[in-house]
């Protein structure tokens, strides 16, 4: 399906000028470096987009629009109710311990596979033998230090390389080529362009340390799935990979700006969800683009307060008099040396000058 694009026309020569000057400004230093790249890794208790439970020491991540695991939500959602104060209520919680991996698991033999099973923490093909070697010695137990001395006689494989889904940062599963994720995605999809495995792949080639010839009916159309996949969602990351270079930076700085003064919770996932959404459209940046072509009203006040801090960016104050602060295909920042220097000084005392937190 394809989406028109929402994009007021803007030329390529405004577009290049306005990511130079976001560039700057992310790699500056009062930038907050856990924005800065393609997948942003925020830490669980990040002072504007926290994630961590609120209870003290709980590994559980928030749930919904809660500052408390779901478990923790519930308890406290039912000790307000017999008059608790909140205060009483996380002294006296009892923290949890993590239930998922927040970490991709790596296979502990193959440093390059990922693992298959989270309990074992070996690769599939580890697995595998792990189960025939189960076989082969009937009585024998993961428990009695069998799967220790099992594992010493291991040698590791060498890994499929990264995931084929553009925006993908993890590593594959297989020799298809995609993570377990994307994977399990593909065979839901159908598996369009018919990219497929030999049958027994593992021993008639892998075994043999041979590489596993890949049959496909349409590799334009698997290349075309591969490129139009959204990121697996982890939590505490944002994933910014898929986005036009443009639009990411004004993410990013947008992000940042919302640190500032954050009248609002902007939650991860929200970001997220914002993130796929203008990659799905194909957005190549939010300037002059109208909020209420997004459903959701966060998503509306998001964009609306991104745009405000681009706003200032893009235009310096002489221009903004002269443009009112209304749209325009016109780029006032002028740069007098262009790619080795770049004068950011009205830019920057534009900025500052109207966010007077901004120096802390
Ligand atoms: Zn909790
Ligand atoms: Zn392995
Ligand atoms: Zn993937």
């Amino acid at each position: 399906m394809t989406v028109p694009s929402l994009l007021p026309r803007q030329d390529a020569r405004t577009q290049r000028d306005r990511l130079e000057v976001l560039t700057v400004l992310i790699n500056g230093p009062e930038f907050d470096p856990v924005l800065r790249g393609g997948v942003l890794k925020i830490p669980p208790s990040h002072p504007v987009y926290p994630w961590n439970c609120t209870v003290p020491d709980c590994a559980r991540s928030r749930w919904r629009r809660y500052a408390m695991c779901s478990v923790h939500a519930d308890q406290w959602q039912e000790a307000e109710a017999g008059g608790m104060t909140r205060t009483q209520f996380l002294r006296g919680a009892e923290p949890l311990a993590a239930w998922e991996a927040p970490e991709e698991m790596m296979c502990r033999i193959c440093p390059q596979r990922p693992a298959f099973s989270l309990r074992l923490a070996v690769c599939f093909r580890h697995r595998n033998r792990w189960l025939s070697h189960l076989k082969r010695h009937p009585g024998a137990d993961e428990d009695d230090g069998e799967f220790e001395r099992w594992l010493a006689d291991q040698q590791p494989c060498p890994g499929y390389g990264e995931c084929r889904a553009e925006v993908c940062d993890e590593l594959a599963a297989s020799p298809l080529g995609l993570c377990g994720a994307h994977e399990r995605g593909y065979i839901r999809a159908g598996r369009p362009g018919g990219a497929r495995l030999p049958k027994n792949f593992f021993a008639t080639f892998e075994r043999h340390e041979l590489p596993v010839p890949i049959s496909c009916d349409d590799q334009i159309a698997f290349r075309a799935w591969c490129r139009a996949q959204l990121p697996v969602h982890r939590t505490g990351q944002i994933y910014l990979r898929g986005l036009r270079p443009l639009l990411r930076a004004e993410f990013q700085w947008g992000m940042y700006v919302h640190g500032l003064q954050p009248t609002a919770v902007w939650n991860l996932t929200w970001v997220q969800s914002l993130a796929d959404e203008c990659q799905r459209r194909d957005v190549a940046s939010l300037a002059g683009l109208d909020p209420s072509v997004f459903h959701r009203d966060y998503h509306q006040r998001m964009v609306s307060e991104m745009q405000e801090a681009l706003r200032k960016v893009y235009f310096s104050p002489g221009d903004t008099r002269d443009a009112g602060y209304i749209e325009t295909e016109h780029f006032g920042v002028r740069f007098p040396h262009r790619s080795s220097y770049v004068d950011l000084t009205c830019v920057l005392s534009a900025y500052y000058l109207t966010s007077p937190t901004a120096y802390g």
